[in-house]
């Protein structure tokens, strides 16, 4: 049979390739992003809650409204920013959904769509089997400073969307209140979508700000933020998160959502949005993560390797270029066989495959593994 693939080019997801290699290889998993750690008991104990109590049954299209109400509380104690949760929040999941399910009701044959590399992987290839064109915008290591003249150059009749992603996977940066400014001044007066994707909204270090896009009204009324549950209370594997937008945009994104998924796990849910009444459960995240980036950094100051500390996410890059020439894609997977430690080497999230010699080291992880892998970043001397 001739499949005549939509996505002919693309392969295995790295983060499905490298842990799959950490684990054959008996290996220190630093690589795909999540915690090795259980998250809270009384968030288990909520969720054993609601499946006794009746929650098994399909919840709402657009998720069960406790949970859009907390969300929306969320909204209005952070940011002071109102959504309402009839019609502008809709529980999705995991962002990955959300995110999949904006650019295909948005999308169309040979609509444009900017994005900063290097970029978290599931972007580009959901833009394709759209019929849209990705319009790359590559940032340089260390500070991965976007230029707004250059985005300005490249915003064409064609452009439908620009995503940006604050704080930055993999980079580990955020973007500053200026950089809103100037993308909500760029925006302006055209029919561009705005994907904001703010899954580690809650990870942002050394006393700064999110800068989200709600904070920004003309910004706020362009677009869509996307979030993740996965992230904010330690539970990647349960695949919920949620997206945010005005009215007129979530009524499109509805019309798609509903086909796509129609709603989520109920009794998660519930346990969530019983969750997310105490707002400690979310504040306390970015230093709790950040007492973890500096544990490690502390650990591996006077290795080979060299660092920007991470601004947020739980990701820390680490240039190895006094280490070895060698392609990082390589380097990573000698280092998994060779010294039993797994990363994502960056290249992979830039469009025109540009290697800067750095891996992505993930930090959500006991002290106990940090210090384990601590150790043998510390033995690598030259490749
Ligand atoms: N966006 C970014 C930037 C991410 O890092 C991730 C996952 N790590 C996602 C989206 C997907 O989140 P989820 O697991 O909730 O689908
Ligand atoms: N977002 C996670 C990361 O960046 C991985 C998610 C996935 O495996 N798809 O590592």
């Amino acid at each position: 049979m001739l499949l005549n693939s939509k996505l002919p080019t693309v392969k295995t997801s790295i983060f499905s390739v490298m842990s799959a290699l950490a684990n054959k290889h008996n290996a220190i998993n630093l690589s795909q992003g999540f915690p090795n750690f259980e998250p809270d008991q009384q968030l288990l104990d909520l969720a054993k809650k609601a499946m006794n109590s009746g929650r098994n049954q399909y919840a709402p299209m657009a998720g069960i409204f406790e949970l859009r109400e907390a969300i929306s509380d969320k909204f209005s104690l952070l940011y002071n920013s109102s959504y309402h949760p009839e019609t502008e929040i809709t529980v999705t999941a995991g962002a990955t959904q959300a995110i999949y399910t904006i650019i295909s009701t948005f999308i169309r044959q040979d609509d444009e769509v900017i994005l900063f590399c290097p970029a978290y992987d599931c972007y580009e290839p959901t833009i394709e089997l759209n019929g849209g064109k990705v319009i790359p915008i590559q940032l340089k290591a260390p500070n991965y400073k976007v230029d707004w003249e250059e985005v300005q150059q490249n915003i064409s009749s064609k452009t439908k969307m620009i995503i940006i992603n604050t704080p930055q996977n993999p980079s580990g940066t955020i973007f500053s209140k200026d950089d809103m400014l100037q993308l909500q001044e760029l925006t302006k007066n055209t029919n561009i979508i705005v994907l904001s994707d703010e899954v580690y909204e809650h990870i942002v270090f050394d006393g700064e700000n999110h800068q989200s896009v709600c904070l920004f009204s003309d910004l706020k009324l362009r677009s869509f933020i996307v979030a993740s549950f996965g992230k904010t209370f330690h539970v990647t594997g349960w695949k919920i998160g949620y997206c945010c937008a005005p009215k007129d945009l979530m009524d499109e994104f509805k019309k798609a959502h509903q086909f796509n998924v129609f709603c989520v796990s109920h009794p998660m849910q519930k346990a969530i949005a019983d969750y997310l009444q105490n707002s400690n459960h979310y504040l306390e995240l970015s230093n709790f993560y950040q007492v973890k980036r500096d544990l490690f950094l502390g650990l591996i100051k006077d290795s080979r390797f060299k660092f920007t500390p991470s601004q947020g996410t739980y990701f820390q890059g680490l240039d190895y270029s006094s280490i070895t020439n060698q392609r990082d894609i390589d380097f990573s997977k000698r280092l998994i066989k060779e010294h039993k430690i797994a990363s994502i080497p960056l290249s992979v999230f830039n469009s025109n495959g540009q290697d800067e010699k750095i891996l992505r080291f993930c930090f959500a992880k006991t002290d106990d593994t940090l210090k384990r892998a601590a150790e043998i970043l510390n033995s690598i001397q030259l490749f």
